[in-house]
């Protein structure tokens, strides 16, 4: 079928999109409705941690759906009850409430944070975030988030989240006051431009939260779920937060999100919080068979061998073409161009012929790798070979 007889002109506008269906896919593979394929670097933005249709997960959907869809978010559902122990288990968390987006979940965290800041802090309500942060399309995450330009699309904003530098200390500290409540960051900042968080900073703010009483929040929707080669990216740093989020990778590429909290935080009362969806059999199923695959022996040590392997390469290419380096975490990374060739890169490499290479430009001057977590080393390969080919050409 060719482009121009698909149905397009029904989707409401909010992006530039290529024209391209995207019919089937594998692992690091992507078929389009040419039949062309294309290896994935994307891969839904973080979101499929073990590639395109992982049969584990195939499994899983295919048995609960047989077996039971939607109870009601108001009854407990084995799935439900199985995945939370599962996190709490391989986390320093020891509550769990289940959503469907990476901003639900940070909606929640920002709700429990000011219940908790009612209950035990005087009413304060204020959460430092970050300059650059990203933190969800919902009106209180897109005024949490740092974005340039957020403050003002769908004025007013949502109050009480003043901005902090990353990794300035003294920029947090200033900014506490009695109506803090808590402090919330991405351990590595994804769509600013993949900017980890130094473990002094994260250290230095776990210092700061105990002495003023605030809770620590990490927005591990892009970092969690053994994107950074530890199941968690807050592990990389020594310390435990109050709080985490998780989205994208938790559910492989169904929707899926969570919350979670150490215990004395927990302090929702009922009917605070909820949602029709939340913990619903379907996809927790499917969570419980990304997380057994992710925490399966060996496989987050394979994730740091391949995430330093990508970044050995991305070095290599940095030397040859005269570039400005490389950072990330495990298979979270960055590539910085040194020139604002990052957009053209991106079509040109999904243009390649006869198979495509998906890639991403948080920033015009920087490409982001967000491989499947089972990539393997000859995809990496074969990855580092296209872009050297498109970089010789630009050069
Ligand atoms: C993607 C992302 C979100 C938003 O998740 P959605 O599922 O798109 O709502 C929030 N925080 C971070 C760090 C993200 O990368």
């Amino acid at each position: 079928m060719a482009f121009a007889e698909f149905p397009v002109q029904s989707l409401m506008y909010i992006t530039n999109r290529p024209e391209l269906v995207f019919t089937e896919g594998k692992g690091s593979w992507l078929t389009d409705h040419n039949g062309k394929r294309y290896l994935d670097f994307v891969q839904g933005w973080a979101v499929n941690a073990l590639g395109h249709s992982n049969e584990g997960m195939i499994q899983a959907l295919e048995k609960q759906a047989r077996k039971l869809l939607n109870p009601s978010p108001a009854f407990y559902n084995e799935p439900m009850l199985k995945l939370a122990q599962q996190l709490t288990d391989n986390s320093c968390f020891d509550k769990v409430f289940f959503a469907n987006s990476g901003a639900e979940a940070n909606e929640g965290a920002i709700k429990l944070a000011r219940k908790w800041g009612r209950k035990h802090k005087n009413g304060a309500y204020e959460i430092i975030t970050m300059d650059h942060s990203f933190h969800g399309r919902t009106l209180a995450t897109m005024s949490a988030s740092g974005k340039a330009g957020w403050d003002t699309i769908f004025a007013p904003q949502v109050p009480g989240f003043p901005k902090a530098e990353l990794n300035d200390l003294a920029s947090v500290e200033k900014l506490i006051t009695d109506k803090t409540v808590g402090i919330m960051l991405e351990p590595v900042q994804g769509e600013g431009g993949v900017i980890p968080a130094t473990r002094e900073f994260m250290q230095g703010l776990r210092a700061l939260a105990d002495k003023h009483k605030l809770l620590f929040i990490v927005d591990e929707v892009q970092t969690g779920c053994g994107r950074c080669g530890t199941l968690f990216a807050y592990e990389l740093s020594g310390v435990e937060p109050d709080i985490m989020t998780l989205g994208k990778g938790i559910g492989g590429g169904v929707p899926l999100s969570a919350l979670l909290c150490k215990a004395d935080v927990a302090s929702f009362e009922a009917g605070d919080q909820g949602g029709t969806y939340n913990g619903n059999p379907l996809m927790t199923a499917v969570g419980s068979s990304v997380m057994e695959q992710l925490t399966a022996p060996g496989f987050l040590d394979d994730v740091k061998a391949k995430g330093e392997y990508l970044r050995e390469q991305l070095l290599v290419l940095t030397k040859e073409f005269g570039l400005g380096g490389e950072r990330g975490e495990g298979l979270l990374r960055a590539l910085v161009l040194g020139k604002d060739i990052g957009p053209q890169l991106v079509e040109e490499a999904r243009e390649m012929s006869p198979v495509g290479l998906l890639l991403n430009a948080p920033r015009p001057n920087l490409l982001r790798f967000m491989p499947a977590l089972n990539v393997t080393r000859e995809e990496i390969d074969q990855m580092i070979g296209m872009l050297r080919e498109l970089l010789k050409k630009l050069a």
